[in-house]
């Protein structure tokens, strides 16, 4: 029997867990960095120890809230923490402190761009909670090692409601989530390291159903690219197990990204499994307004802003305002250079063309660029200028720039012998000379074939090593072949 896959519209929703870069940990003084010797980050409130008493941090706090106020949510000014109970070698404690009735922030939303317009994927919360140690499968043939260094980062928690309709959405709301968690610079968003990690739930109904479907969670997603993947697999797999007469079952899956498929884990407990309650050692807390404030003043202009302004102020085209934006230090790099010239376009065109095949061509980041601002805007001058053009000042001047960071743009034009001649007496030489070696074109010309005039551009060009003026070239052309 053919499956009809068209008669189902898949519903997700996105789990993200973000570990934040905060020194400490969310409870005491514990460094809270990736990776360390095994267990070196383990007090003994890290390991739970009986009489240790739990101290929050107030800068976990205040990321959770920058977090939330970057996505527009509702800041919860009375939290609590609670216990969530359970049992598991990497959880000393015997549970794991979280928020529970309390989130720290609430509702909120983030707007990815889709074929079909914008979109505004709804969170539902976002909370603050306790990471888990680590346990490890293959330091061991017989036995599982636990590192307790994670234990204790402090992590929020960012769910979204089940509005996402499809796992293109689910790559794009990802990609602009980590992109502010990146901007306000409370998470790295690194998802192979672990520190930003995504489960997905996925489920299926008939179009035009109300009522949602019974969803599967699918676990250790590594990336992306593998969201997007799982989803897309799940999505074929929860049809097809319908339309053959199956029943979907609440469970756990896990991803394996070497075939691209998914196996059950375990089926899902009920949530009141954990009885949680108010953690006893740890006070309410509350959020006031100063600290709000504060928090607010802390917030750099996000893509979404920076985008709008980019286009609309500076009038570069969506395309371009997009991809400066990809990452903050790109952004903070075309901000600086724009101090500097009011050439937007072409500051633009600078980074996203020859700067960035730079950098990728070797490898490097915009941090490791070492032309400055400065330089990159007198580069800029000097083709606006006319006195070098662009294929010149990046194929021969940027390079010597990337050398030697305390080099003048025009002193390397000038040592190259790269300065284009503005002197209309050595390019009328060249006109000259160019159509002197071409009488018959000259002919064809004056009979009518203008398209003509640029072979003779080029043939002054190549005479004149690129150092004719173009626009006094085309000029002295016109005049020559006109008179
Ligand atoms: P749980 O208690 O199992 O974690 P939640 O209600 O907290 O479930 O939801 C967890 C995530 O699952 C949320 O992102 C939510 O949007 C999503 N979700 C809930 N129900 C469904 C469903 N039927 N289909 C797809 N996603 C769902
Ligand atoms: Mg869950």
């Amino acid at each position: 029997m053919a499956v009809n896959y068209d008669k189902y519209e898949i519903v997700v929703g996105l789990e993200v867990h973000a570990q934040l870069l905060t020194q400490t940990k969310l409870f005491c003084g514990d460094s809270a960095s990736f990776g360390g010797e095994p267990n070196t980050h383990v007090s003994a409130i890290t390991l739970g120890h009986p009489g240790t008493l739990p101290k929050l941090s107030k800068k976990a706090v205040e990321y959770a809230v920058k977090m939330g106020l970057a996505c527009h949510c509702e800041i919860e000014r009375h939290n609590y923490f609670a216990r969530k109970n359970y049992f598991y070698p990497d959880l000393p404690k015997g549970y794991q402190i979280t928020q529970h009735t309390t989130p720290i922030c609430k509702g909120g939303f983030v707007v990815i761009k889709t074929a079909n317009g914008d979109k505004n994927i709804l969170l539902n919360r976002i909370h603050l909670e306790e990471d888990a140690g680590k346990s490890l499968h293959d330091v061991d043939e017989k036995n599982t090692s636990i590192d307790y260094n994670r234990a204790g980062v402090p992590l929020i928690e960012i769910v979204t409601e089940p509005c996402l309709q499809s796992s293109d959405e689910a790559f794009l709301y990802l990609t602009e989530l980590r992109k502010i968690l990146r901007y306000t610079e409370v998470c790295d968003g690194n998802m192979e390291e672990g520190s930003m990690r995504c489960d997905a739930n996925v489920s299926i109904r008939l179009k035009g159903e109300k009522k949602l479907g019974t969803k599967v969670e699918v676990k250790n997603l590594n990336s992306i690219r593998n969201v997007k993947r799982a989803i897309e697999f799940e999505t074929k797999r929860l049809i097809e197990l319908v339309e053959n007469g199956g029943n979907v079952t609440q469970e756990t899956r896990s991803f394996d990204a070497n075939n691209g498929t998914t196996f059950s884990m375990r089926t899902k407990e009920d949530a009141n499994d954990y009885r949680y309650f108010a953690d006893p050692d740890l006070t309410p807390f509350n959020i006031t307004d100063i600290f709000l404030e504060e928090i607010k003043k802390t917030i750099p202009a996000l893509p979404e802003e920076l985008i709008a302004k980019y286009t609309s102020v500076l009038m570069l085209p969506e395309y371009d305002a997009r991809v400066i934006c990809d990452d903050k230090e790109t952004s903070d790099f075309f901000e600086k250079i724009i101090k500097q010239t009011t050439n937007y376009k072409a500051a633009a065109n600078w980074l996203i063309g020859p700067i960035k095949s730079y950098l990728n061509e070797n490898s490097l980041l915009i941090k490791d660029f070492s032309v400055s601002a400065e330089t990159l805007a007198q580069l800029i001058q000097l083709v606006d200028e006319g006195k070098v053009n662009f294929s010149v000042a990046s194929t021969k001047i940027l390079p010597e720039l990337i050398k030697d960071k305390n080099a003048n743009p025009l002193e390397v034009a000038t040592a190259l012998n790269l300065v284009q001649s503005s002197d209309t007496s050595e390019v009328l030489i060249w006109v000259e000379e160019a159509l002197a070696k071409m009488p018959d074109k000259v002919a064809e010309y004056k009979k009518g074939k203008k398209g003509l005039i640029g072979l003779f551009v080029g043939e002054v060009k190549r005479i004149s090593k690129g150092k004719a003026d173009p626009k006094l070239t085309n000029e002295i052309l016109l005049q020559k072949l006109n008179s």
